[in-house]
């Protein structure tokens, strides 16, 4: 269903789109097929609240999201369940996600009343200046499958604490998870207007909608760097602002002043973490030569005790890829990387045994010896591969490291404090994790630096990304 102007509703076109479980690849629901004309309607709706919404006091907005808070919390089991359906992570990786996803909306109704603004020195005496922090306006987002009820909440909280409106479109493969978020966000009595939710199967006139249309003031996009710049392009004409969250190729480093036992335990948490479908998973690990071989057989033996399968069921640590493009990207990859002389220590296959063809699940793969030419060490994968390389030392892996387009998430294992301070200040990327494989909460900034993107999302930069800055000059 269609979110506008506060009523659930089908699409203008009456039409709609089938939602699959990519474990079984049994359907599990029908979402209404948004349509252009329907977009303009939620922005039309958007527009219109923002008056009303945008004045309403700090303390008014602070209330609704507290309510919202709630509300996701009293129903996270059933939201986890519903997204382990839709988008396959475990049950257990659903019900981390959904209480993430939660504490935005906590977060961000504690920043709405910390919007301040300043008084500056003036350089008359009969001359004052003051600065005002102003929600931007209608808000158009866009946001991905991966993590599909938390790359939501980290967009709209902040947009609706800024006094911002909002239409977002969800993606095609998770319309079910979005419209979770705004049962939570009508039940919270949030207004008619204020929040919109607009599923579509076809993103392009929707998306095209978004970008040009003039009452829209921003633009926030999370998905691949692809779209995201084409969007970008597109949104310039109109000068609209803009916050992109993009792909990453995070480079894993782990030095040999590192324990390779818990780093490699490290690997094996994050790498395959939501199946290797995240933007901040690592696509390559560094692994320096005197403990290359250690590192890759504690891996390998983690690896060999992952189950994979329906997530709802007990000790499942792998679900599956979200679709069969998908799928065919991981096999592409992997046997790309076989056949320019890759060694493959674990995995390099789809599985299909025990009912599991029935879905798109990959065997949790390990690589040793993965070296540039390879699509691997450039190209994302998003998928359960892990590729090691060695190095030798510092100098040389900064540079390797560093030697991408991409700049969002790095990670670092070393005992070595300098070192680790160095790393932190050379690594050029917008989040690095120093013995640390989950450097994210709804209290930081998340976001990343060349092709990964433009803004932050999260912290107190969260809500900057919603809000015009004000400057008034006063002659008394
Ligand atoms: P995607 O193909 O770019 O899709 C993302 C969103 O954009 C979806 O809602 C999609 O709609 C929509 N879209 C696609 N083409 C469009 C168009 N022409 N106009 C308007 N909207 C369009 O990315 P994805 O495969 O879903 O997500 C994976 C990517 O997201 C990865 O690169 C990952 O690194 C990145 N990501 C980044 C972050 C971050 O915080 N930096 C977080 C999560 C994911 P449909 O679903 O209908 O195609």
């Amino acid at each position: 269903m269609l979110y506008i102007d506060g009523e659930w509703r089908g699409a203008s076109s009456g039409s709609s789109f089938e939602v699959i479980n990519p474990a079984t690849g049994d359907p599990i629901g029908d979402v209404a097929d948004g349509t252009r004309e329907d977009v303009v309607q939620a922005i039309d709706a958007a527009a219109e609240a923002f008056g009303s919404w945008s004045r309403l006091t700090a303390f008014q907005r602070s209330g609704y999201l507290y309510r919202a808070y709630e509300l996701m919390m009293e129903r996270k089991e059933a939201i986890a369940r519903l997204m382990t359906e839709e988008q396959g992570k475990p049950l257990k990786a659903a019900r981390n996600e959904v209480q993430y996803a939660a504490d935005f909306f906590l977060w961000y109704a504690e920043e709405a009343k910390r919007v301040y603004g300043e008084i500056l020195p003036a350089p008359r005496s009969d001359q004052r200046f003051m600065v005002l922090r102003q929600p931007v306006g209608v808000v158009a987002a866009i946001t991905p499958w991966n993590y599909p009820v938390s790359m939501i909440t980290r967009k709209v909280a902040p947009a609706l604490a800024a006094g911002c409106t909002i239409v977002l479109k969800p993606a095609e493969q998770t319309p079910l998870c979005a419209m979770e978020v705004f049962n939570a966000i009508h039940d919270a009595g949030i207004p008619a207007g204020v929040a919109n939710l607009v599923p579509t199967s076809d993103p392009v006139p929707v998306g095209e909608e978004m970008v040009t249309n003039k009452k829209v003031a921003k633009i926030t996009f999370t998905g691949s760097t692809e779209v995201g710049t084409m969007l970008a392009g597109r949104a310039a004409a109109s000068m609209k602002r803009l916050s992109l969250e993009l792909g990453g190729h995070a480079p894993f480093v782990v030095f040999d002043d590192a324990d390779p036992v818990y780093a490699a335990k490290g690997a094996s948490l994050v790498k395959f973490l939501n199946t290797g479908q995240a933007c901040i998973s690592p696509n390559r690990m560094y692994v320096h030569k005197s403990i290359s071989s250690e590192f890759l057989g504690v891996l390998e033996e983690r690896v060999a005790k992952m189950k994979a399968g329906n997530g709802l069921e007990e000790g499942i640590s792998i679900g599956p890829l979200v679709d069969s493009p998908s799928l065919e990207k991981v096999d592409r990859q992997v046997k790309d990387a076989v056949a320019k002389g890759a060694e493959l220590r674990i995995g390099g296959s789809r599985l299909t045994d025990d009912g599991l063809d029935r879905g798109f699940f990959y065997a949790p793969t390990v690589f040793a010896g993965v070296r540039p030419e390879m699509e691997i060490y450039t190209n994302e994968t998003f998928g359960p591969v892990a590729p090691v390389i060695e190095f030798e030392n510092e100098a040389e892996v900064i540079e390797l490291a560093n030697d991408t387009t991409y700049g969002l998430a790095a990670y670092v294992y070393t005992n070595d404090l300098g070192r680790g301070m160095r790393m932190f200040e050379r690594l050029d990327y917008g989040i690095i994790g120093i013995n640390d494989i989950n450097p994210t909460a709804a209290a930081a900034p998340f976001g990343g630096t060349k092709y990964s993107g433009i803004g932050r999302e999260g912290g107190k930069e969260g809500i900057a990304e919603y809000l015009e800055t004000k400057l008034g000059g006063f002659s008394i």
